[in-house]
């Protein structure tokens, strides 16, 4: 059986600059330090602003804190004419852990579909980078053809653009839930990732479906995540406006 180590993970979306990046990533390591947080049993990642990655980098090296970070987006371009786009090289060079790709902001925001989702994901792979691929129905998928359907499909055409191989992590995040204050319950979160675990097994095998950590996001706090860390296919949390809390979102990472 294979141990899949939890991941707690701190979008911070359009927030921070990189004097507060700095101020806050400080804080959170020095929270975590002081509570003994250990590393090796739960994994830490921050995603701050493209903007903050230096300094994120510069700072983790520098004291050599054990968070991971990535970055919140990345271009399936590897270079050329595309303004505005940070590739994944890029990325790579700056040690970015991860790369988020497909949160349900720039799928509204920037049009993203799920086969332009699963190329950032390919490109994020291709540079070493583990993309961290969120999935998830919005209220009205919920009402027409519930809770697992929707985000089911988002990922099967997703990995259809993948290698078979290389790590990637899934972010379960219902729209509704996002920024709402109104999480899933647990059980929710649980036959939703369970679904997605049945359709990686299908894509990727079943080895791989073991291994694949699979998140839950939307609304988690230090009050809800030991709910969500009991279930057998959850196994960690992406995290929006907590994490903008160093105490809050360390309390998060101490969910046992
Ligand atoms: C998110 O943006 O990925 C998210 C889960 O946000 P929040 O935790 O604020 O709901």
């Amino acid at each position: 059986m294979v141990t899949r180590i939890p991941l707690i993970a701190g979008n911070w979306k359009l927030n921070q600059d990189h004097l507060q990046a700095i101020a806050l990533v400080q804080k959170l390591a020095w929270t975590l330090q002081d509570g003994k947080h250990d590393h090796a049993a739960v994994e830490v990642a921050v995603f701050p602003p493209f903007t903050d990655l230096r300094s994120v980098q510069t700072l983790i090296s520098a004291e050599r804190f054990e968070l991971r970070f990535g970055a919140q987006d990345v271009s399936e371009h590897e270079s050329g004419a595309h303004t505005g786009e940070v590739s994944a090289a890029m990325l790579a060079k700056l040690e970015c852990s991860y790369a988020i790709v497909g949160h349900s902001e720039r799928r509204q925001d920037h049009a993203e579909t799920d086969a332009i989702v699963g190329r950032k994901a390919a490109a994020a792979l291709r540079a070493g980078i583990v993309p961290v691929i969120c999935v998830g129905e919005t209220a009205e998928d919920l009402e027409q053809h519930g809770a697992s359907a929707v985000p089911v499909q988002q990922l099967r055409d997703v990995l259809a653009e993948l290698p078979d191989a290389g790590e990637i992590v899934v972010a379960y995040e219902p729209v509704w839930a996002i920024g709402s204050g109104q999480a899933a319950t647990a059980e929710q979160a649980q036959q939703v990732c369970q679904a997605l675990r049945a359709a990686i097994a299908e894509g990727r095998g079943a080895e791989a479906a073991e291994a694949t950590r699979i998140l839950y996001g939307g609304s988690v706090k230090s009050g809800n995540i030991a709910g969500f860390m009991r279930e057998p296919d959850v196994d960690g949390a992406l995290v929006g406006g907590a994490s903008l809390d160093a105490a809050e979102f360390a309390a998060i990472a101490r969910f046992r």
